[in-house]
């Protein structure tokens, strides 16, 4: 009875014959040109033929905000690649076949977990984020008091979250995990607590429920109310990158709520696009994290 969508992302490698890093820089794109997208698992051999490598690789569909490569609306993606250090394990970019470093949250290498599961964050100086300083502060405590440690920094140093607030932005946004140097929860200038403790939960190591790779046997997404151009923000993570350490929880804080990039109606609302399993549970909450969602950030962290 545990359960937590704290995805294995990426956590490449499953069979590697030889333990010398591979130096996936050095394929040419050309090399991935056959890779199917969304195949779960890639073997490929080098020249040297004794050079042998599995590879787990999920086409990941993002959306680009500025310099920001998003996924699933609020996941940044491109902080995760870049920190990645020589993880051996990509994923591929929507329009160029590219190979990248590890993203996500491994709970085996404990590599994008928070050293003794404490959280060092600065918040920012600027106008529209003193705005929001108690918001942020009450969405901190919400997962403070579960035992993770949260230290405030002066100023940004070492590993840590800045959290910014920032009126020209659209989306709430946060990369999965600890990325190693500074990492931004970038927040709308409305931004509601709740919201707030949907993206630190992502920080912590979360990925959304509603993306589950178990998520259909849940909800039905409704793909005729979503407009084309945002189906992408649906796509569930593949069974391969998943780590589960509690059930499905349509309470999750980190579930989207019922009408999540619904096209406008007639009457201006948007349309249903999450659908529940049996009907009219209730989804997308925002009050607090849910006790699953708590329990799978303690086990997660090996909290008491
Ligand atoms: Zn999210």
């Amino acid at each position: 009875m545990r359960r937590l969508s704290i995805f294995l992302l990426l956590l490449a490698i499953l069979s590697c014959n030889n333990y010398e890093k591979p130096d996936t820089e050095g394929y040419e794109a050309a090399n991935y040109a056959s890779f199917k997208r969304d195949s779960v698992k890639y073997v490929f051999d080098r020249i040297n033929a004794q050079q042998r490598y599995s590879y787990y690789i999920q086409y990941l569909p993002i959306r680009k905000i500025g310099k920001l490569q998003v996924f699933q609306g609020d996941i940044i993606i491109n902080s995760n690649i870049e920190s990645g250090r020589g993880i051996d394990s990509m994923i591929l970019d929507s329009e160029i076949v590219q190979p990248y470093k590890m993203i996500g949250v491994s709970p085996l290498s404990k590599e994008r977990l928070w050293p003794r599961h404490e959280v060092r964050y600065v918040i920012s100086e600027n106008d529209d984020t003193k705005e929001r300083i108690s918001s942020i502060r009450q969405a901190i405590a919400a997962w403070r008091n579960l035992g993770i440690i949260f230290t405030e920094l002066p100023e940004p140093s070492g590993d840590c979250i800045i959290f910014n607030v920032d009126r020209s932005h659209q989306f709430n946004l946060s990369p999965i995990g600890r990325v190693k140097g500074s990492q931004n929860i970038i927040l709308r200038k409305d931004v509601s607590t709740g919201s707030i403790m949907h993206e630190i939960g992502h920080s912590l190591g979360l990925w959304h429920e509603h993306c589950r790779p178990d998520r259909d046997q849940h909800i039905t997404i409704i793909t005729a109310n979503i407009a084309p151009s945002d189906l992408k923000e649906f796509k569930p993570i593949a069974a391969a990158y998943s780590y589960y350490l509690t059930n499905y929880d349509f309470n999750s804080i980190m579930h989207y709520d019922p009408y999540a990039f619904g096209k406008r109606g007639s009457d201006g609302k948007a349309m249903i696009t999450i659908q529940t399993k049996p009907a009219g549970k209730i989804i997308g909450q925002r009050s607090a994290p849910s006790e699953l969602d708590r329990a799978g950030i303690r086990s997660m962290y090996n909290l008491p």
